[in-house]
């Protein structure tokens, strides 16, 4: 069959991965402030400075069980005192600590007055009435102080602040129910291809299993955003401009395939006629179409991001582009991954005018990487196989074995 005029590639301009997400991170604007329960903001950016309210721990209490103590009376052992009642956590001293006196108490429970020391039951007898102390123990030994933790009045946490399991736990010291963050960003995705079938239906002549969506939800899940998982787009205008319509309330877009220039690539079209749109060449491999843009729902922007549909292209332009315009539109500052050197193990053969993003996997102890096995930008074991992506620059094309390059820590190793 002859090849119509319209497959044929324009010359196109290539543009640097660089000065692509840069003007991706240019273009997306930053997501709404909001409050949410304390129990959603895990991996959200912090959008106020956070004093404390109150001294965390709130009292004076006890490290260990044992026996609380004034510190002049254990200086030496053995010493025996009497003891002149308990204190469980959640309870309060009904009395102060004399000289010569103890009070035993439990982990957590408020000291006595007077009382200035704890001794572990440990080194001592244990007895009820009187007990003997077994080792001299220094004054304010496993003391907590009320405020050591948290100052009240005092900043504990600033505005931008990246919210893990720690920072959640101190804002629930402090009594937090909401918090305000930046919003979650809602991220519609949707396929496009007449060859593309879902899991559910029989695989027939010519068709292939849609995982791209998979592949995409589960990236824009890693990122911290929420996938709207839509369905599969047939290549048609009319197909598409109802897909896109249907989705201007997301957050952002993010779709496969059907960027290209082939006869059935319809998204140039569509697009231009719903919103603002670039389609870019982009001088790397994987992934060298990307279509960025936005849509306008009202005053709010909507910023589109049509992948290659290739699964390792789309897998890969995630991550060099959309990953980084995700976590920027949720206000972190940092949108990079960490990066390390290493030695190839093997030389790489490469493409000269283009950047090469291999799939490697990263040995951090011996300082090398070596790449997954084929590197075709439809072999996705390339990728499932890999904790890094080797990131080498545009001239070379072939870097040899025990060149230093650059790798992109993408996943920890695999196990
Ligand atoms: P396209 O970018 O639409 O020209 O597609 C490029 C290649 O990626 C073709 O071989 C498609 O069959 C394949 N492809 C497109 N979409 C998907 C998808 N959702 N899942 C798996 N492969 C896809
Ligand atoms: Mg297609």
């Amino acid at each position: 069959m002859p090849i119509s005029a319209t497959s044929a590639k324009p010359a196109q301009k290539l543009m640097s991965a660089d000065d692509a997400l840069a003007r991706i991170l240019a273009g997306v604007p930053a997501l709404p402030e909001v409050e949410v329960p304390l129990l959603d903001a895990l991996g959200l950016v912090l959008a106020e400075d956070v004093a404390a309210d109150r001294d965390v721990p709130p009292f004076r209490n006890s490290a260990m069980d044992g026996y609380a103590v004034r510190g002049d009376d254990v200086a030496s052992a053995p010493v025996e005192l009497r003891v002149v009642g308990e204190v469980a956590a959640g309870g309060f001293p009904d009395r102060a600590v004399g000289p010569g006196e103890t009070m035993r108490i439990m982990t957590g429970a408020p000291m006595p007055d007077g009382a200035d020391t704890v001794v572990r039951v440990e080194d001592t007898d244990n007895a009820a009435d009187i007990v003997t102390i077994a080792a001299a123990t220094p004054k304010g030994t496993s003391i907590r102080h009320a405020g050591e933790d948290l100052k009240k009045g005092e900043i504990i946490l600033t505005k931008g602040t990246v919210l893990r399991a720690a920072e959640i736990g101190l804002l629930a010291s402090d009594g937090r129910a909401g918090i305000r963050v930046r919003k979650r960003p809602r991220v519609a995705v949707f396929s496009t291809g007449d060859e593309i079938v879902d899991l559910d239906a029989p695989l027939g002549r010519g068709q292939i299993r849609d995982s791209n969506r998979y592949t995409l939800a589960s990236a824009i899940r890693a990122v911290g955003a929420e996938p709207w998982v839509r369905g599969i787009v047939r290549d048609s205008p009319d197909a598409l401009r109802a897909a896109f319509r249907e989705v201007v309330a997301a957050d952002a877009i993010v779709t496969s395939g059907g960027v290209s220039v082939g006869d059935h690539d319809f998204m140039k079209p569509v697009l231009s006629e719903l919103g603002t749109i670039d389609f870019w060449a982009i001088a790397i491999r994987p992934g060298r179409p990307l279509a960025f843009g936005e849509l306008n729902d009202g005053d709010r922007r909507v910023p589109i991001f049509g992948l290659p549909g290739n699964t390792v292209s789309a897998l890969v332009t995630f991550e060099i582009f959309v990953r980084p315009a995700l976590l920027r539109m949720q206000g972190r500052a940092n949108v990079s991954r960490p990066r390390a050197k290493a030695r190839l193990t093997e030389p790489v053969d490469k493409i000269g005018t283009l950047r090469f993003f291999a799939r490697g996997i990263h040995d951090p102890d011996a300082g090398t990487v070596r790449l997954t096995g084929p590197q075709g930008s439809g072999i996705l074991r390339s990728m499932s196989l890999a904790n890094c992506l080797i990131d080498l620059p545009v001239g070379p094309s072939r870097i040899e074995k025990g060149e230093l390059v650059d790798v992109i820590l993408t996943e920890q190793p695999p196990a």
